[in-house]
């Protein structure tokens, strides 16, 4: 089996330095320097793994502030994997400088928090009052969710002729902070005809991990998922989060080595799909009706680049009657957010983030929807930042009020 570096050479091998990926780059639009650039980081990993040069603070700099967003492999003609480049990358600098991840006490218990549902919970709770804490205000700025309250989220009528089953992956995050998101989704799904089934086993989709290089700690937590989700059959895996749907895409890709796991891991991926995918394959799409509004979209780079589909949610906001869906050019790129980068590098995080808000408002939206609760934060911060008094809502909710909507016209116009 190729190792870790071998799978990285072959990468580094198919790029031809042509550059094509550099305007796709986030982290290169901001400074316009290679090292910050998909073309850089390649050549940086290739020098250290080919013991070029040295794996030092250069590598590690140019490395850390890359934002996973992996929009440069979308645009890379030669369909180069960047992402296993990194991985390669970051593992080096594992070995050779084990404390370069710049973890602080927040990331890191943020990472352990992911684990516990149960503590996630809580500490949503807690953060609601987190404006009287005596933390650092950087971080205060930096949880939105200090404002956000969950909404309550009425039941629909079951409508929809049989679908079939989808087994729904919560996430921790997700869960946690806006689980009426999550709830929002399933009450569409049921309504228009699905059998939700939540196996209640699952975990952290090990994202988070992943990226800091916690590599054998998202393991275990992909393993765990794959064995709770096998108990549901075939039916497709559906979420809610951007983020989470490209991890769980990418188990046959983490769990490779593993002999035991890798064909099961296969398997898990190929059956995860986002919601909105679902939604949208619906054979007679029920009646979405809006409140008027002027509507605009961050979308999640997970989903766009990684995991398919992310053309979707423009569609759907497009269907919504009444509604103006508002598109602006950068929709699609990383809003800085990208796990904890927004933790770790709150300087470029802001600095991307601000630079979108300017997108955001020459489209004077009354509302934001994201894809993923990463992008949620982010973007409820950028509102802020901006002075815009608009609310920032998950598709899933505002698309779930749409349908609910369009059910009470149909039958206001059939008691007519
Ligand atoms: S990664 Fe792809 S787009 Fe970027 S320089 Fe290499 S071949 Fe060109
Ligand atoms: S993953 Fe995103 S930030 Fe990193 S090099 Fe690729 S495009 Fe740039």
């Amino acid at each position: 089996m190729a190792d870790q570096r071998d799978i990285a050479l072959t990468e580094i091998n198919h790029c031809n330095k042509c550059g094509f990926c550099l305007p796709a780059c986030p982290t290169y639009r901001l400074t316009g320097n290679e090292v910050d650039s998909p073309r850089g980081r390649i050549a940086l990993v290739e020098g250290v793994l080919n013991d070029e040069i040295a794996a030092d603070e250069g590598l590690e700099l140019s490395l850390s502030y890359c934002l996973g967003c992996r929009a440069c492999e979308t645009a890379c003609p030669s369909g180069v994997q960047y992402h296993r480049v990194l991985e390669a990358g970051k593992a080096v600098l594992d070995r050779t400088r084990p404390r370069h991840r710049g973890m602080t006490v927040v990331p890191r218990t943020l990472l352990r928090l992911t684990k516990s549902p149960k503590r996630m919970a809580q500490l949503a709770r807690w953060s609601r009052h987190a404006r009287k804490w005596p933390v650092p205000r950087r971080f205060k700025e930096l949880l939105p969710m200090l404002t956000y309250q969950p909404e309550s989220i009425p039941k629909a009528a079951r409508g929809g002729t049989d679908q079939g089953g989808v087994a729904f992956f919560r996430g921790c995050v997700q869960e946690a902070l806006f689980h009426d998101a999550n709830e929002a989704c399933k009450q569409l799904l049921e309504a228009v005809g699905y059998e939700v089934q939540v196996p209640l086993g699952q975990t952290c989709c090990g994202a988070l991990a992943w990226h800091a290089g916690h590599r054998d700690e998202a393991r275990a937590l992909a393993r765990r998922n794959i064995e709770e989700f096998e108990a549901t059959g075939q039916i497709p895996i559906v979420n809610t989060a951007g983020g989470c749907g490209a991890m769980l895409s990418e188990y046959g890709e983490v769990l490779a080595d593993d002999e035991k796991w890798a064909q099961r891991a296969d398997k898990f991926s190929a059956r995860v799909r986002d919601w909105s995918g679902v939604i949208a394959d619906l054979p007679q799409r029920p009646r979405f009706v809006g409140a008027g509004e002027r509507v605009t979209l961050q979308n999640s780079c997970h989903l766009v680049n990684v995991e398919g589909g992310g053309d979707i949610p423009a569609r759907l906001l497009g269907e919504v009657q009444g509604d103006t869906f508002v598109p602006y050019a950068s929709q699609d790129r990383c809003c800085g957010s990208a796990g904890i980068y927004n933790i770790q590098h709150p300087d470029w995080a802001l600095r991307l983030l601000d630079q979108k808000m300017v997108d955001v408002s020459h489209q004077t939206p009354d509302r934001v929807i994201v894809v993923n609760p990463g992008c949620e934060l982010q973007m409820t911060l950028g509102v802020n930042r901006a002075g815009l008094s608009i609310p920032v809502e998950h598709l899933a909710r505002y698309l779930y009020r749409a349908f609910l909507r369009g059910q009470r016209e149909s039958e206001n116009l059939h008691q007519v």
